[in-house]
C-alpha cells in the first residue's frame, strides 16, 4: 500500500535528483540528442514537487496528476513516455508495486514502441520490473534500483535504434542514454520512498 504521502516523497525526491544531475542529464544529450533531456525534465518534476497532495483523495489519483503534469510540461520523447508510465502506473498502484511498474512499463512500451536493446529507458525498466516480480517489497525495490543502475551502464556500448540517439548511428555507440540514466533515477528515488 503506497500512502499519499510516500508518493509525494517519492516525487519530491526524484525532483532533487534530477534537479541536481540536470547538467549532467543534458550533457548526455548534448552528446546523443539535442540537449534537452536535463533541462526538460527539471521543469516538469518542479512543476509535479509542486502539487499539494491535500487536493488528491488518494495516491493515485496524485500520480495521475503528476503524470498529466510532465505529459504538459516536459516536452519531447521523453515527456509523454514519463507522462504515461506515471499514469499507467497510477492505474494499477493498489495492486501492488511490481504490477504498478509493470503496467507502467507496458505504457511505456506501447507509446514508443521500443524494444529491449533498443538503447531507451526501457532497458532499465526491464529488468527493474522483473526484480520486482521475484520480489515484490522493500528488498525488491532495491533490487530493481541496482538491476536498473547495472542495465544504464551495460547499454553504453550499443547503438540506439530508437529516438533522436538512432539518427546517429554507430556514433551513438560509447554514450549513455539520457532517458535511461534519468529513470535509474526514478527507481532509485522509489527505492527510498516507497518501501
Ligand atoms: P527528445 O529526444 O525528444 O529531445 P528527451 O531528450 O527528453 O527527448 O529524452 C530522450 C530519451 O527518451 C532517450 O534517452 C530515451 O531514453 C527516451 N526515448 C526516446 N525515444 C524513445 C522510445 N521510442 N521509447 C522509449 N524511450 C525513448
Ligand atoms: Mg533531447
Amino acid at each position: 500500500m503506497v500512502t499519499l504521502a510516500q508518493a509525494r516523497d517519492w516525487m519530491v525526491d526524484f525532483r532533487v535528483q534530477v534537479v541536481e544531475h540536470e547538467d549532467m542529464l543534458t550533457e548526455l544529450d548534448r552528446e546523443v540528442g539535442d540537449a534537452d533531456h536535463g533541462s526538460n525534465l527539471a521543469r516538469g518534476m518542479n512543476a509535479v514537487a509542486a502539487l499539494d497532495i491535500a487536493a488528491f483523495g488518494d495516491t493515485s489519483a496524485y500520480l495521475k496528476k503528476a503524470g498529466m503534469t510532465l505529459v504538459s510540461t516536459v516536452g519531447g520523447a521523453s515527456g509523454p513516455l514519463y507522462g504515461t508510465f506515471l499514469l499507467r502506473l497510477a492505474g494499477a498502484i493498489d495492486q501492488g508495486l511490481a504490477a504498478a511498474f509493470r503496467a507502467g512499463l507496458d505504457g511505456v512500451i506501447m507509446r514508443g514502441k521500443a524494444e529491449p536493446g533498443d538503447k531507451t529507458m526501457v532497458d532499465v525498466l526491464v529488468p527493474a520490473v522483473k526484480a520486482l516480480e521475484a520480489s515484490d517489497d522493500a528488498a525488491g525495490l532495491q533490487a530493481a534500483a541496482s538491476a536498473a543502475a547495472d542495465a544504464r551502464d551495460a547499454i553504453i556500448p550499443l547503438v540506439a535504434r530508437k529516438g533522436r540517439a538512432s539518427y546517429l548511428g554507430e556514433r551513438s555507440a560509447g554514450h549513455g542514454d539520457p532517458g535511461a540514466t534519468s529513470m535509474v533515477m526514478l527507481l532509485e528515488a522509489a527505492a527510498r520512498t516507497l518501501a
